[in-house]
C-alpha cells in the first residue's frame, strides 16, 4: 500500500507513518500545555489532580528537606513503626513531590532507640548512640517502602556505609537522584554520636543547598512555653535564630539551629499529623512557625 508523503526506506517495507511513534506519550500532553491551553479534564484513568502538578498551588521552595521525627512513624503506638501511618506520611509526601518540588527527608530515630535514654539506664553513650543511628536507617527503609510503594522513586543514602541496604551519602549523587526525579533520604544522621538527626538535617540542607527545612513533628509550631503544661503559652509565627537559642525554645537542638542561620535557611516547624498539612505549609498557608532571621 502505499502512502503519500511516507518513507519506506530502511525498516523493512512498514510505511512510516505506520510505525509507532517513538515520543507519543510525551508529546501529547506538550501539545496540550504549549498549544491547547491547559490540558483537559480526562473521563475515568487517574485524576490530573494526582499527577499534574499544573493543578497543585505552586510551590514557594524549589528543593527543601524535610524532617519527621521518628515518633511520627509510631501512629497511635507506643513504639515502633506502624506501616499503615507511614504509608500516610509517603501519601504527604508524593503530593509535595508532584508539585514539581525537589525533596530530601530525613527521619529520626527516636520511635525506636535514642542514644540519651540508653545512656540514662548505663549505656555507654557512643555505643547507644551508634543504635539510634541504626534506627534512623530502619526508618528510613521503611519510608522507601511507602514511597516506592506508592510509585514515588527514592534513594536512601546512609551516613554509616552499609552497602547491602543503601547507597552511602555522596552529596554529588543525591544532587543527580534530585535531578532526576527521585525523593533522597538521608539517613544515620551525620554518622557519629552524641549528635542528633535534627544536626544531620540542618546539614543535609546546607550541603544540598536546600531554600528550607521542614520540621514536621506532633506540635504545630514553637511556642514561648511549653502548651500542654502552660494553656496560656502563645505560638510565634515567625521568630530569630538567637531568639530560639537565647532562650531554649523547643525547635531542634542548638548546633542545628546555629548551622542553619550561619547558612541563613529558614527552620519550618509545623505539625505533620494533620492530613494535608504539608502541602498548606509549602504553600505558606496553615498554621506553622518559620524561625529565621535575627530578633
Ligand atoms: N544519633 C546520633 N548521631 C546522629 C543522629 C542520630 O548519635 O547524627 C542517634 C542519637 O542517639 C539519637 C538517635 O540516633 O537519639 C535517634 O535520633 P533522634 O533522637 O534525632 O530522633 P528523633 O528524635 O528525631 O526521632
Amino acid at each position: 500500500m502505499a502512502v503519500s508523503g511516507a518513507s519506506t526506506a530502511g525498516k523493512g517495507n512498514v510505511p512510516r507513518v505506520l510505525r509507532k511513534p517513538k515520543f507519543a506519550r510525551l508529546r501529547r500532553p506538550f501539545l496540550h500545555a504549549s498549544w491547547h491551553g491547559p490540558a483537559p479534564f480526562y473521563k475515568g484513568g487517574r485524576s490530573p489532580n494526582r499527577r499534574d502538578s499544573r493543578f497543585m498551588t505552586k510551590p514557594r521552595f524549589k528543593r527543601v528537606l524535610l524532617k519527621l521525627s521518628g515518633e511520627v512513624l509510631m501512629g497511635d503506638q507506643q513504639f515502633g513503626i506502624d506501616p499503615e501511618f507511614v504509608m500516610e506520611l509517603a501519601r504527604e509526601v508524593r503530593a509535595a513531590k508532584e508539585s514539581g518540588l525537589e525533596l530530601c527527608l530525613v527521619i529520626g530515630g527516636g520511635n525506636i532507640f535514642r542514644g540519651m535514654a540508653g545512656a540514662a539506664k548505663g549505656m555507654d553513650r557512643a555505643q547507644a548512640d551508634y543504635m539510634g543511628m541504626l534506627a534512623t536507617v530502619m526508618n528510613a527503609l521503611a519510608m522507601q517502602n511507602a514511597l516506592e510503594q506508592l510509585g514515588v522513586d527514592t534513594r536512601v543514602q546512609s551516613a554509616i556505609q552499609m552497602d547491602a541496604v543503601c547507597e552511602p551519602v555522596i552529596r554529588r549523587r543525591a544532587e543527580r537522584h534530585l535531578e532526576k526525579g527521585r525523593v533522597v533520604i538521608f539517613a544515620a544522621g551525620v554518622g557519629s554520636p552524641y549528635f542528633t538527626t535534627d544536626s544531620g538535617a540542618a546539614l543535609r540542607a546546607a550541603e544540598m543547598k536546600c531554600d528550607a527545612l521542614l520540621k514536621g513533628t506532633s506540635v504545630d509550631g514553637v511556642y514561648d512555653s511549653d502548651p500542654k503544661t502552660n494553656p496560656g503559652a502563645k505560638r510565634y509565627d515567625t521568630v530569630g535564630y538567637d531568639t530560639v537559642l537565647a532562650d531554649n525554645l523547643k525547635v531542634m537542638d542548638a548546633s542545628a539551629v546555629a548551622l542553619c542561620r550561619d547558612n541563613d535557611i529558614p527552620i519550618v516547624v509545623f505539625s505533620i499529623r494533620e492530613k494535608g498539612n504539608l502541602a498548606r505549609v509549602l504553600a505558606g498557608e496553615g498554621v506553622q512557625t518559620t524561625v529565621k532571621g535575627n530578633g
